[in-house]
């Protein structure tokens, strides 16, 4: 349509040098975007108009975003966080950059890169220290506060954005910081895992896990991958799972005492939460850690205390990745070393049945929409 051509005149009058006219001048009025317009309501297509990047904003032609369970949650209003409609949803984004804020340095158009989740201020004690996942001044979620990557165009906050090399192709780069990053965090940064250590993986099966399961490999531990998906457990075990357990049909508690000859696993990596804690906290070693990364199953959970000091056990919570670690991830994935694992790549018109894909358990890995 007309509109998908027209410069976008006002981008031209605020922007200076020629790389950022030329980007403007060739960056269309319009965009094709899915939006929630009522809370629980349809994804609709709509033809809306391209945001504008802020001083220290970026943006980015989406290549790809996935789509995950947590798209869900916010679709249906269970999260407490108030989002306003229409909605665009979509917090998993790689892409290219076609204009750059006028603060914006060492980004420019034609980069290609992936985004981190978190909006956060940079500035506070935590993001100082390279751990803005708990920035004090948390501002919420791209795809979530803001509009997020169900679009052909995304603005985001350029401090959120790493470089990916021409080997990661956007499918590949929108999984990076969700999918690939939060596990690596969770392993390296939280758990400290160890060679020779037995890591056990809820959810093993899920598109976080199987990245876990992979990196748990590449630090040189073994690995229980825990499903209740056979089709997933079957991934985890292709993807280095070295023996692989379905909750609902064993005693979990007793399969990681048996695996690790009765003393118990030196890791768990909790995805699932209450459901399996009980019985993987069972199964936890004297000095083992529990590092908690999701909790889809419940709230609420009954610990012993004395069990915890008299074991020494570390229970500890792992949220996502800071942009610092998203690079090593970059690097990780480049070099061939992890493996990103995309089910299904789909038009932006294919959505609702994405979503349909994630509510009945059925992906393997993460789906991701190509606008
Ligand atoms: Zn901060």
């Amino acid at each position: 349509m007309a509109g998908k051509i027209a410069p976008l005149l006002s981008a031209i009058d605020c922007c200076e040098g020629d790389r950022a006219v030329r980007s403007a001048v060739m960056t269309p009025t319009t965009m094709r975007a899915m939006q929630i317009e009522q809370p629980g309501g349809p994804l609709v297509l709509r033809e809306i108009p391209v945001p504008l990047p802020g001083p220290h904003e970026v943006l980015l032609r989406v290549g790809a975003c996935a789509v995950d369970r947590f798209d869900l949650a916010i679709r249906a209003g269970v999260r407490e966080r108030a989002v306003s409609l229409p909605h665009i949803l979509g917090h998993e984004i790689a892409g290219d950059v076609v204009q750059a804020g006028s603060s914006v340095t060492g980004l420019g158009e034609g980069d290609r890169v992936a985004s981190t989740l978190y909006l956060v201020c940079g500035e506070c004690r935590w993001c100082l220290r390279g751990r803005e996942t708990i920035c004090e001044n948390f501002g919420g979620h791209i795809g979530v506060n803001v509009p997020g990557g169900y679009a052909e165009y995304v603005v985001i906050p350029a401090r959120n954005l790493v470089r990916i090399p021409d080997v990661i192709d956007f499918a590949e780069g929108s999984i990076l910081a969700n999918a690939i990053g939060t596990p690596h965090h969770a392993l390296t940064a939280r758990m400290g895992l160890q060679p020779g250590d037995r890591l056990v993986v809820t959810g093993a099966g899920g598109g976080v896990g199987l990245h876990a399961v992979q990196l748990g490999r590449m630090l040189g531990a073994a690995v229980m991958a825990v499903d209740i998906g056979h089709a997933k457990r079957e991934a985890a075990a292709r993807l280095g799972a070295d023996v692989t357990v379905d909750p609902t049909m064993d005693d979990l508690g007793q399969a990681i005492r048996d695996w690790t000859g009765g003393t118990g696993a030196d890791g768990v990596l909790e995805l699932v939460g209450p459901a399996t804690m009980p019985d993987t906290l069972d199964g936890l070693a004297k000095g083992g850690k529990m590092v908690i990364v999701g909790s889809h199953t419940g709230k609420e959970w009954t610990i012993d205390p004395g069990n915890v000091y008299r074991n020494e056990w570390e229970i500890r919570g792992s949220r996502n990745v800071s942009a610092d670690e998203l690079r090593t991830v970059v690097d990780l994935v480049g070099r061939g070393v992890v493996t990103p694992v995309i089910d299904q790549r789909r038009p932006l018109e294919d959505a609702e049945e994405l979503h349909e894909r994630v509510r009945t358990g059925v992906v393997i890995g993460r789906d991701v929409l190509t606008p």
